[in-house]
């Protein structure tokens, strides 16, 4: 397939809807910062009209280089005292009924940034008690007590991306490996909050690799999956190799689920929060 033509079921379209532009307008009038403006995120219109954006903490400069992320790699500056605040205020401001929050990478930090997580949970629970809360996190290295800092903060959703299959790991995440990432999901899942990972495909995995991925979540127990389709970001990112069929994406929900993980979300345009109001309270359903 020639990938540098996008096909058709890639073409997004204009956001719309009373919520939608409820919102536009508390985000444009507050000035507000999202992960789904800021990225220019093809599903606003839908996670906006259902009360969910994502928000990013830490900075935006991280200490790794992913070939696939168009976050600027850098020295982060010390992270912000007042972040916490702001970001409560913008989720209630917004009237999120849920809340999806990711960080940059932080291994500058003694503690990966676990404590600063943790400290942001506690202040969006305390300024918006009825609004459910997804914290997409980083590995931390593997280091399970620093996972436990977040855990024990409830969230109600702990994500953490696999972002591809073993064989390509090296090749599309910096620093980050495979069998580490496993391990901060399994150690995750053992916790009273909903687990939950994401791949993006495009990459030049094959079908079997997929499936490997797949089973490997489940062994983690996993509950929730997102897939989607790669693109890139700029001419320097790793180039896409494949853009997968809508039909391709629906056979791996099929098979996943059938694998044993309880809700898989996968299409070309989905994102790791996407439908994440959905994926809330969803523990030991399966
Ligand atoms: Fe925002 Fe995520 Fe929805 Fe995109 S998928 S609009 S980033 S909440
Ligand atoms: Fe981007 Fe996350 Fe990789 Fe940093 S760790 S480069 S933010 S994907």
């Amino acid at each position: 397939m020639n990938t540098r033509k996008k096909p058709d079921w890639l073409k997004i379209q204009l956001p719309k809807g009373d919520d939608y532009a409820h919102i536009n307008k508390i985000v444009t009038k507050h000035k507000l910062h999202t992960i789904c403006s800021s990225g220019k995120c093809p599903n606003a219109g839908e996670c906006w009209g259902n009360g969910t954006a994502t928000f990013m903490i830490l900075g935006n400069i991280c200490t790794r280089a992913c070939k696939f992320c168009n976050v600027p790699t850098g020295r982060p500056l010390p992270p912000d005292a007042k972040e916490a605040k702001r970001l409560a205020r913008s989720i209630q401001l917004m009237q999120l009924k849920h809340a999806v929050v990711t960080s940059v990478d932080r291994d500058d930090l003694k503690d990966g940034g676990a404590s600063f997580w943790a400290d942001t949970i506690k202040e969006i629970k305390r300024t918006n008690p009825h609004t459910t809360l997804e914290v997409l996190i980083p590995d931390f290295d593997g280091r399970t007590e620093l996972v436990d800092v977040v855990i024990a903060e409830k969230p109600e959703i702990i994500s953490h991306n696999m972002e591809t299959v073993r064989r390509l790991t090296r090749q599309v995440r910096s620093r980050a490996q495979y069998d580490t990432s496993l391990k901060v999901l399994r150690h995750i899942s053992q916790s009273e909050c909903v687990a939950k990972s994401g791949i993006m495909l495009g990459l030049g995995e094959t079908r079997d690799e997929v499936i490997e991925t797949m089973k490997d979540l489940v062994d983690a127990h996993v509950e929730v999956l997102t897939i989607g389709q790669y693109l890139q970001p700029t001419i320097k990112h790793l180039p896409v190799s494949e853009y997968v069929t809508p039909e391709q994406f629906d056979e791996y929900k099929e098979i996943g689920q059938s694998l044993g993980i309880p809700i898989v979300e996968s299409g070309p345009l989905v994102r790791s929060s996407y439908h994440a109001e959905r994926h809330v309270n969803k523990k030991k359903l399966s």
